[in-house]
């Protein structure tokens, strides 16, 4: 009897502490994403004058991957870790030619100039299904001079998942 008590204190224990492993794992690789959209605005911000503004979507993404990373002769640089890819959505394989493998959202409309992308307008965000539930929505505060790059945690049903849906897509 006495033994079975302590087992089952025992896995009470270690169940705990599995949860909270997933917890901080988990944490983690939001914290990560989160990065990966911050990232993502810097080389849009960077890149922006480069970017043929018909390419919209996912393809807006890939526009900006090759203004970054790949050279005049069509030489990828190696991209490690790929900031395309969602790592909490975590099975996507990075493959730098190919738009289909970015896991974040692109705009729908791109303005000629970053200026005129409204500060309210999301510029990126996770695909829908990347998270349990909503993701990070990228914006950039075109007000300022330097742009500052605003990402946000957004979940399913809110304001700014909807605005994310309304100003992106694949
Ligand atoms: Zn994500």
């Amino acid at each position: 009897m006495k033994l079975a008590a302590a087992g089952g204190v025992l896995a009470a224990a270690l169940a705990l502490l599995i949860s909270l492993y997933v917890g901080a794992r988990q944490r983690g690789l939001e914290a990560y994403c989160r990065n990966n959209l911050r990232h993502l605005g810097d080389l849009a911000r960077r890149n922006w004058e480069l970017v043929d503004s018909q390419r919209t979507g996912r393809d807006f993404w890939q526009a900006v991957r090759e203004a970054q990373y790949r050279d005049v002769r069509g030489k990828w640089q190696p991209i490690t870790p790929d900031p395309f890819v969602c790592p909490v959505h975590g099975t996507t394989a990075s493959k730098v030619d190919d738009p289909k493998t970015i896991d974040y959202r692109g705009p729908i409309k791109v303005r000629e100039r970053l200026k005129e992308t409204p500060r309210t307008e999301p510029l990126g965000a996770d695909r829908p299904g990347n998270h349990a539930s909503g993701g990070f929505v990228l914006r950039m505060d075109t007000s300022v001079d330097d742009y500052p790059r605003l990402v946000e945690r957004a979940q399913d049903g809110d304001a700014l998942w909807a605005a994310a849906a309304a100003a992106l897509k694949d």
